[in-house]
């Protein structure tokens, strides 16, 4: 069982983080989708309403967060972007479309990165973490990361504490789907299988989750996405969860300021 010592005699940390995947999810779920703007419109709002109002969420709290994003969703959506980094939260990579990057070539995979990269860096982020749009990594992209100045990964699934991955200089920071917002709240109206779930159930689960973690001294990572959180009904839900953090006594942190605390 690993152990970390987190600032300020904080018992445990906690990271907020969202994909920002508004229409490029859509597209990589199903190209013709690019052709469907019902469809789109859905991602669309997490960029023109989810956002603003996290935004002005997170202040309310003081805390900072850690957006993942797609390249080509910050190429339509750059003021959206510009917000993010304006208001002091961490910039990260999400892909530059929303493809498996074990559906692509070893070249497709090195350009998705450098190009994402280009895209982010133009609106002023500082770009040190990864997650990839599956979760899913290939045998190459972790050579690919290090080349290209990342520090940390955000995709597996394997802990409750940030750790080194073994034979590189990159830190992990595990997620999990239980504290992901999309089991929970993803309604895809193509098959109408999944349930719209009341905020009032997830806080059920979500809670308990983290103060398990926090018993545990681990490290809570929060993964929301602007277009299912980003409704009224569900920011009042993180408003009660961002709470409940720092009255728990969580270092609410980056990503990357996670990162960091890695015993290297
Ligand atoms: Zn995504």
């Amino acid at each position: 069982m690993r152990t970390i010592s987190w600032p300020d005699g904080h018992k445990y940390a906690a990271t907020i983080s969202f994909d920002f995947d508004a229409e490029e999810v859509w597209i990589g779920e199903n190209p013709a989708n690019a052709q469907k703007p019902g469809v789109l419109s859905q991602g669309a709002y997490g960029a023109r309403v989810g956002v603003p109002l996290i935004l002005k969420l997170l202040q309310k709290h003081g805390v900072t967060a850690t957006f993942f994003v797609c390249g080509r969703d910050a190429e339509r959506h750059p003021d959206a972007v510009r917000a993010i980094v304006a208001a002091g939260h961490e910039l990260a990579h999400h892909g530059y479309t929303h493809t498996n990057p074990t559906e692509l070539s070893p070249e497709a995979e090195r350009e998705e990165l450098v190009r994402g990269l280009e895209v982010l860096r133009g609106l002023g982020g500082e770009i040190s973490g990864y997650r990839s749009p599956s979760w899913e990594l290939t045998a190459h992209t972790l050579d690919l990361l290090t080349a290209n100045g990342f520090t940390y990964s955000s995709n597996r699934l394997d802990d409750i504490f940030p750790y080194e991955l073994p034979g590189t200089e990159l830190v992990e920071l595990p997620v999990s789907w239980i504290l992901d917002d999309a089991p929970h709240f993803w309604f895809a109206n193509d098959t109408w299988e999944k349930t719209i779930r009341s905020p009032r159930e997830v806080l059920d689960v979500w809670l308990p989750e983290i103060d398990g973690i926090a018993q545990l001294g681990g490290h809570v990572m929060i993964t929301a996405h602007p277009m299912l959180i980003g409704r009224p009904s569900r920011l009042a839900m993180l408003d009660q969860v961002i709470t409940h953090l720092l009255e728990t006594g969580a270092w609410i942190c980056t990503a990357a300021e996670a990162a960091a605390e890695v015993p290297r």
